[in-house]
């Protein structure tokens, strides 16, 4: 059997190595018998487990004891109702950044339970650009402000961390969540989906500052209730188990790889070969200005989207799967997480060079 490159968005592609070691546990999880899918939740095996993922999550991201780390359900989107239900508290607004479509489904879900200011819009720059700082009408008595630091289908991704003073920092960092070095200790709470750069769909990841816990509407759903899931250590109900798992293995992989710094290094290489390529051919193009390129995200179009179709064709011959661009935008998108090789992206390229000389 051999692998493809998949270039897919989200379930993404893992790495081989990790996917290697589950199919060697599958059976018979060290001796005990059966798989970790079958055990006890409550068990000192999947405990340990559970523990283990946590704690080089922590170590991986640089994560302090002033954070707790949960383990949820759901997905990023479950996220978008849960983040105003229990941070809204006693304020009545909170501020959103729009720059593109994630950010604004996590407006339209906010908005179901409170005021939301919409304080600043990549809309003007056809989500090409960050809005800049300096006009940004941020409320000093928000509740929080919440951005979408990489936008996974416009391929707009922050190179800055925006400065918020003391309201609370909030970030969808689905696809971007250990990708490059970041200091967390300048969120209030970040949360990402799990099948872009951690681990199986279904699980998603928040990591929130203890102060901010307790602050939940009476009406939130004690499935969304971050207080009571961090007094559960994450198990209130019966977590995604096999989920936290995989993503353990994950954590595991990326310590191997030399952590963030050591990835971030490669990612931006791989991102900067991928783009170098695009904006020296008079074939593809990519409208994102040159500093917000997403290191994950690469949308790009052809010359004549006529040949949009045997492209596609083309690539699933040669194994680079799932380049369909999203279809609010259409073109071609090549996401390039963690897990992506350098060895996939150079595959892009020839493919992508080929493909411009013989039919461009
Ligand atoms: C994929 C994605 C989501 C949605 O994730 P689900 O797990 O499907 O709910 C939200 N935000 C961003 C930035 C994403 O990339």
């Amino acid at each position: 059997m051999s692998r493809a490159y998949n270039f897919c968005a989200g379930p993404a592609t893992l790495p081989e190595s990790v996917l290697q070691q589950a199919r060697e546990e599958m059976l018979d999880w060290r001796g005990t018998g059966m798989s970790v899918m079958e055990m006890s939740h409550r068990s000192d095996e999947f405990v340990e487990i559970a523990e283990n993922a946590e704690q080089d999550l922590r170590e991986l991201a640089g994560i302090s004891d002033d954070y707790a780390v949960l383990f949820m359900q759901g997905g990023a989107s479950s996220q978008f109702s849960a983040i105003p239900l229990n941070l809204l508290g006693d304020k009545s607004s909170a501020d959103y950044v729009n720059t593109g479509i994630w950010s604004k489904k996590a407006i339209a879900e906010a908005k179901r339970f409170g005021d939301v200011q919409v304080v600043a819009s990549a809309e003007a720059s056809g989500f090409a650009s960050i809005p800049d700082v300096a006009d940004w009408q941020t409320n000093p008595d928000a509740a929080y402000l919440h951005y979408t630091p990489n936008e996974t289908i416009g391929g707009l991704e922050f190179d800055f961390i925006p400065e918020t003073g003391s309201v609370p920092l909030v970030a969808d960092m689905s696809s971007t969540m250990l990708s490059r070095p970041m200091d967390f200790s300048r969120f209030g709470l970040i949360y990402a989906g799990a099948q872009k750069n951690i681990g199986p769909s279904g699980l998603v990841v928040v990591i929130v500052r203890k102060d901010l816990l307790g602050k939940a509407r009476k009406e939130a759903p004690t499935m969304l209730n971050y207080q009571v899931i961090a007094d559960n250590g994450s198990m209130y109900n019966t977590p995604a188990t096999y989920s936290w798992y995989l993503a353990g293995l994950v954590f595991k992989w990326l310590k191997a790889q030399g952590g963030v710094e050591a990835m971030g290094r490669i990612n931006e290489r791989k991102a900067r070969k991928l783009y170098d390529f695009i904006d020296t051919s008079d074939f593809y193009a990519n409208p994102i200005e040159p500093r917000f390129r997403s290191w994950m995200n690469v949308p790009f179009t052809l010359a004549d989207d006529a040949l949009n179709g045997d492209f596609l064709k083309g690539a699933d011959a040669r194994g680079l799967l799932n380049l369909k661009g999203h279809r609010s935008v259409g073109g071609m998108r090549a996401s390039i997480y963690n897990a992506m090789p350098e060895a996939g992206v150079d595959a892009l390229i020839h493919y992508m060079a080929e493909f411009a000389k013989e039919r461009g």
